[in-house]
């Protein structure tokens, strides 16, 4: 059975990571989101907050048939230590533009280098989700602007009540 670990912060998960997961799911058989609790990035939502908002999109959003081979993590540390916890031999990446290519190919060096066993897989996202990422989402919602493009409906109506609160830090 081929297992792959999705990490990412998902700090709000989008149309656009959602297009990735159904995306690995038609290649892998069972696909690892893992919620990233990120030191580096302020979050907006918690990770439990995260963790229940991605579950419900996956199960609203995506095919029962893929839905029904994802499951969610939380993990922090590093993306090969979880994937090796978790079975998985690949690691999936989403690429937008160029612009991600370099970061990407930095990252998937350096876990190639720290687990030789796991390979770094890429999709590319479909056209339309390519201008798409989570801080452009939060800006966007910070200003009071239509993110019903960008989300399922349960993550807009968390970044509208979340106005108030700011970011935790
Ligand atoms: P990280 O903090 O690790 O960058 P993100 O949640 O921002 O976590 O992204 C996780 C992964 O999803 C990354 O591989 C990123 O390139 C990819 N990704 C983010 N937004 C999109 C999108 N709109 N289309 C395709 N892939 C995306």
């Amino acid at each position: 059975m081929s297992v792959a670990i999705y990490p990412g912060s998902f700090d709000p998960i989008t149309y656009g990571h959602l297009d990735i997961v159904e995306r690995a799911a038609r290649v892998f058989d069972r696909v690892v989101l893992a919620v990233l609790q990120n030191p580096r990035k302020a979050a907006l939502f918690g990770e439990a907050e995260r963790v229940e908002v991605i579950g419900r999109a996956i199960a609203e959003e995506l095919p029962a048939d893929v839905a029904g081979r994802v499951s969610i993590v939380r993990f922090d540390g590093l993306t090969v230590d979880a994937a090796r916890r978790h079975g998985a031999e690949f690691v999936v990446r989403g690429l937008r533009a160029v612009s991600d290519f370099e970061t990407e190919l930095q990252m998937a060096h350096f876990n190639q280098k720290l687990a030789p066993e796991i390979d770094t897989v890429f999709f590319m996202t479909a056209l339309e989700h390519g201008y798409l990422s989570s801080s452009l989402v939060k800006e966007i919602a910070r200003f009071g602007g239509d993110v019903s493009a960008m989300v399922p409906p349960g993550v807009a109506a968390r970044l509208r009540a979340s106005d108030e609160r700011g970011p935790r830090l």
